[in-house]
């Protein structure tokens, strides 16, 4: 069956519409976009499909199955596990093709770009996206250009030169590098995990894999690691499709984690804000998590409580302890993603009821920090 790409770009702030099917990643105003697309879900055809994420192929916006690139990304497993005394589903996206989550948004929006005919691109992350991106840019033959902070690990830089892609590092703030990005975006396509939509159109898929793995039921709670929100908007969006599609009949709380050496949504959330402020970038053992002034952070915000959710936050040495267990039971994931295991730790101890269905999730693998790990768990 042939997708229309009948879905319109939406400017979050002036609510004006651009076609889908014109490359633009902000509206003529400088504004972020979001997407109004139609998800459409067949069970019975779903299941019948392999096990990746392009098995919901009628609510992923790429119009013609040639078009799509991937690298067999996806339906990651969703594993009981016993944490704090209380069984949670933990969803193991570090099984994916790059290592981490991001390629569920980069397999969307690399096909869609490759779609429209884009050859070339940029984009800037803490090292996970950026290493993702790389991989399906050179999966698709689009040409690279990276922007890292100076501090991304050494193993996702070089994981990103392998893939062909050019980069730059920049000195200072996780900002600083996306300023850096936006510079150069002009004769370039900006391929952000921040700001493109077409991103969320593919981290959605999170929810939909979820939700198919509880016999289409969805948890009462999930927890997710924030910092950008690439994970978490597009989790918001994929229960919403749900929901419209009548899979679904309620929107599980969404819980925000982040790092105390990082946390602006927490303090807006706390605050009572609307809208997030920027925090001064302090070091971090979770890298990958220290967006210091989150571009979506109003609709962050609006998310964690539209859906009832909150905002927990750990400290640098409850992300070490929790990195040391998770390594002690099998699972070998980078320190970014032991600050959602911290989260649900505290979370279980704080909020939990007893037969509340959690689910969290595991979001980069170990292999991407295998020295600076040694030396944690080493101490
Ligand atoms: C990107 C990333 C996150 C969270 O970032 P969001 O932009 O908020 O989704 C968490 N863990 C890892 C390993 C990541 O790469």
């Amino acid at each position: 069956m042939a997708i229309v790409l009948t879905g319109t770009y939406v400017s979050v702030n002036s609510g004006a519409t651009y076609p889908l099917n014109e490359p633009r990643w902000c509206g003529d105003d400088g504004d972020l976009l979001d997407v109004d697309f139609n998800a459409a879900f067949d069970k019975e055809i779903i299941a019948s499909r392999p096990a990746n994420l392009w098995r919901y192929r009628e609510a992923l916006p790429v119009a013609n199955d040639a078009e799509i690139i991937t690298l067999g990304e996806g339906m990651t497993p969703l594993l009981n596990l016993d944490l704090s005394g209380h069984r949670i589903r933990m969803k193991v996206d570090y099984l994916f093709p790059s290592g981490s989550y991001k390629d569920r948004g980069s397999t969307v929006l690399i096909s869609y770009l490759k779609s429209l005919g884009i050859s070339k691109v940029v984009q800037d992350s803490s090292g996970n996206a950026a290493a993702s991106i790389a991989q399906y840019c050179a999966r698709a033959d689009i040409d690279c250009e990276i922007f890292v902070p100076e501090t991304a690990s050494s193993a996702k830089v070089r994981q990103i030169a392998a893939c062909g892609a050019s980069i730059t590092k920049v000195a200072g703030s996780r900002e600083a590098t996306a300023e850096a990005a936006l510079d150069v975006a002009e004769d370039s396509f900006y391929a952000s995990h921040v700001w493109h939509p077409l991103f969320f159109q593919g981290t959605k898929t999170f929810a939909y894999e979820v939700c198919e793995q509880m016999g289409w039921q969805a948890p009462d709670t999930i927890i997710l690691p924030v910092s950008n929100g690439a994970l978490m908007l597009g989790v918001y969006v994929g229960l919403n499709d749900l929901m419209k599609a009548g899979v679904i009949d309620k929107l599980p709380k969404l819980i925000a984690v982040q790092t105390e050496s990082c946390a602006p949504v927490y303090n807006a959330f706390q605050e009572g804000k609307a809208d997030v402020e920027s925090v001064e970038p302090q070091v971090t053992i979770a890298e990958g998590i220290a967006a210091n002034a989150p571009r979506r952070g109003k609709q962050l915000l609006e998310c964690v409580r539209e859906t009832g959710g909150t905002c927990i936050v750990v400290s640098e040495s409850e992300i070490k302890t929790a990195l040391v267990e998770m390594c002690q039971m099998g699972f070998f994931i980078e320190p970014t993603a032991a600050v959602a295991v911290a989260g649900a730790k505290k979370y279980i101890r704080n909020h939990a009821t007893d037969d509340e269905k959690i689910v969290s999730t595991l979001t980069g693998s170990g292999l991407k920090a295998a020295e600076q790990i040694a030396g944690i768990v080493a101490r």
